[in-house]
């Protein structure tokens, strides 16, 4: 979509090219009668371009995304931009306000795109979401983090067969891209199936701020949107290799206790690792983890409790990658220590 001399307008507001806005997007009302709104930035650049959204926080509790959009918002300028982003900070309102991942009635979200205007709370607000900014764009970007109680590596999900997914996935930057369309309902898929290519970029841990996610995930927004000549300058920083990984699994505990976990997310492990040992109450080993396939860690639980069943570890799984992943991984040693090296010398 040319963007230069295009009217452009969110929730009946327009916005002229060479403008930022910030907009209220009315999405629903709350108990005391007054409106739920969702903040909205629209940056338009004077240069014709695409238009491009980048949401944050559909799960109330993900901060990390909120964090990286303020630091885009901060960081993009109408003047050097070509085409139009819009910047969610915050979508989902009510689990923002009650620091928890769903809507009222607990619903997810991320379930009910691309919603109904006459449907259920969810669907109605997925509705006004994806009418007023997801289908006014080219492609987009959904920041996400961890569930309550797990860490993630950060990493890029999306469509990967399909060829302008894996394009703005490859261009994220992250090394790890999960081939993961989405369940139905979800904005990625939805918004993808409506011919609006979009990415879900996964990382951290609910409930807080981290530096280094906030700023993979701004590096990653800017290089998209460099890669889509909106942007003149790349965030940079390429990754050590970038696998796409057709298979990921939750390891999970086959018994009751306290977890002594010995891997993190990042990490390389082979069939038949120890990843942590399951303990009772007397700190007697009740059960060795043993990873059950060889890949890298994507995810792992950060609860130091476990019940059968309980997602320890979030493997995604690597074959013809593998050989890559080791090289690389191992040149990385070997420049860090030649740094340290240096370091003692001097
Ligand atoms: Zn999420």
């Amino acid at each position: 979509m040319d963007s230069s001399n295009t009217e452009f307008s969110i929730s009946g507001i327009p916005v002229a090219a060479g403008e930022t806005r910030e907009i209220y997007l009315k999405v629903s009302e709350s108990y005391l009668s007054g409106s739920v709104q969702i903040p909205v930035t629209v940056i338009r650049g004077r240069q014709p371009g695409p238009t491009a959204f980048v949401t944050a926080a559909l799960h109330g509790d993900e901060l990390n995304g909120a964090d990286i959009v303020r630091r885009l918002i901060f960081d993009i300028d109408h003047e050097k931009l070509s085409g139009t982003l819009i910047a969610v900070p915050v979508v989902n309102i009510p689990g923002f306000l009650t620091q928890s991942r769903y809507l009222h009635y607990n619903r997810d979200l991320n379930r009910f795109f691309p919603g109904k205007k006459r449907g259920n709370n969810a669907e109605r607000v997925a509705f006004r979401l994806f009418n007023e900014i997801v289908r006014k764009c080219d492609f987009g970007i959904d920041l996400h983090t961890a569930a309550f109680g797990r860490m993630n590596l950060p990493h890029v999900r999306g469509d990967m067969t399909h060829p302008q997914v894996r394009l703005l996935a490859r261009a994220f930057g992250a090394a790890v891209l999960v081939h993961q369309p989405g369940v139905p309902g979800s904005l990625r898929r939805e918004a993808t199936e409506a011919g609006v290519p979009t990415i879900l970029f996964e990382a951290g841990e609910t409930g807080r701020f981290s530096k280094r996610v906030s700023l993979a995930g701004l590096r990653g927004v800017l290089n998209v949107l460099s890669e889509m000549k909106m942007w003149p300058e790349p965030g940079r920083k390429r990754p050590p290799f970038q696998v796409i990984v057709k298979a990921s699994e939750w390891f999970r505990a086959e018994k009751g206790g306290i977890l002594d976990l010995e891997t993190a997310p990042g990490d390389l492990i082979y069939k038949g690792d120890l990843v942590g040992s399951i303990l009772n109450p007397f700190g007697k080993t009740v059960t060795q983890l043993r990873a059950p396939v060889t890949g890298i860690v994507i995810g792992v639980t950060t609860a130091p409790l476990t019940i059968p069943g309980t997602g320890v570890v979030h493997i995604a799984r690597l074959k013809k990658t593998l050989p890559l992943v080791e090289r690389s991984l191992k040149n990385q040693k070997k420049k860090r220590l030649r740094k340290l090296r240096k370091k003692a010398r001097k």
